[in-house]
């Protein structure tokens, strides 16, 4: 467990608060970063082991949206397959004025089937290619002004901007550690150029100011891969919001880091206490209660429990209606009735 905060000098206090001893919990940045909304959600988190990637809304639209290159290649690849489909469709053509001169009846019971399967194949390649014309028209648009990385402000910016100014997009396979304050976290994204490094992620909801939990996950980002790729490499980090590409450049700077560093150690404590069944009263922010998706009833019978020790936790029912008994993590973990008034 890490030492106490009465500990030597002050400078050392700081220090030493932050670097974890041997046999203390690993933690996740999506975990500190809920600390930081809640601590009741940081110690779900913990808990159930949930990690950054199970953030990442699994997309059915796989068509590629974030790589100039890929947007391309994706171009490329649906023209190849739309000259074969129309090859398909004159070939049918062909055939059924064949059929129609030779008296070859078969051929042309073909024809329509035939013809419509490579129709709607044709359509559906097309479609892609138009929404690929269109991201592609709407990359090469797109600017920014470079983020100073000097700055202590927040700062707009827009990814394809981004790539415009030089940048790299680079995609881990594997989290990156930090063996002594004991956290891990991947990165949606980092933009690498030079010796710049800069770490990524994104939200799936357009917002016009960043949360408290949202500047910790990008610092914490910040964070490990500094100690990855050397000090300074991350002077700031980026946090894309919605759908259109734009987003905010947060400074890895000391007003933005004290939040992520206290939600650490204070997370860090609460899972050492939670792991021996000696929490007490995990505090909570009612009012963020209203829109929390830990506190968004479902419905029991679908099965979904959370975990605690590796054992699913017991409902804890916080309502009913007409398909029977509601849930929620919370209040399951928790064993109360949190106030969700909507989405
Ligand atoms: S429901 Fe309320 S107490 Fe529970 S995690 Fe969400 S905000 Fe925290």
């Amino acid at each position: 467990m890490s030492k106490s905060k009465g500990d030597s000098a002050q400078s050392d206090i700081h220090v030493s608060r932050m670097t974890a001893a041997p046999g203390d919990p690993w933690l996740s940045v999506h975990s500190i970063a809920e600390y930081a909304f809640c601590p009741r959600a940081g110690l779900i988190a913990y808990e159930n082991r949930r990690t950054d990637e199970e953030e990442e809304v699994p997309s059915l639209y796989t068509l590629p949206q974030y790589e100039m290159h890929a947007i391309e290649s994706g171009i490329h690849e649906r023209w190849q397959r739309l000259r074969k489909w129309v090859w398909l469709i004159a070939l049918s053509a062909g055939l059924s004025v064949a059929g129609t001169v030779f008296r070859q009846y078969a051929l042309l019971a073909i024809f329509p089937v035939a013809m419509g399967i490579c129709t709607v194949q044709a359509a559906n390649i097309a479609s892609e290619m138009f929404a690929l014309y269109r991201r592609l028209d709407l990359a090469e648009q797109s600017r920014c002004a470079e983020p100073n990385p000097a700055s202590d402000q927040i700062q707009p910016v827009n990814w394809f901007g981004m790539l415009h100014l030089g940048f790299d997009s680079i995609r881990l396979q594997e989290p990156l550690p930090d063996s002594t304050w004991y956290f891990t976290g991947r990165p949606w994204r980092i933009l690498r150029r030079g010796s710049l490094y800069i770490p990524v992620y994104q939200t799936h909801s357009a917002v016009e100011k960043l949360s408290d939990s949202q500047k910790t996950k990008i610092v914490a980002y910040c964070r490990l891969c500094e100690l990855t790729y050397g000090e300074n490499s991350s002077p700031y980090g980026i946090v894309l919001t919605g759908d259109d590409h734009s987003g905010f450049a947060v400074p890895n700077h000391p007003s933005f880091r004290k939040r992520f560093h206290d939600s650490l150690v204070e997370l860090r404590h609460l899972a050492i206490l939670s792991d021996q069944h000696l929490e007490s009263d995990v505090p909570f922010d009612s009012r963020k209660c209203a829109h929390c998706p830990l506190a968004k009833p479902r419905q029991v019978s679908w099965g979904r429990q959370i975990q605690r020790l590796g054992a699913p936790v017991a409902v804890n029912p916080v309502g009913e209606n007409h398909r029977g008994l509601l849930h929620c993590d919370c209040g399951d973990r928790f064993r109360w009735r949190p106030a969700y008034t909507g989405e």
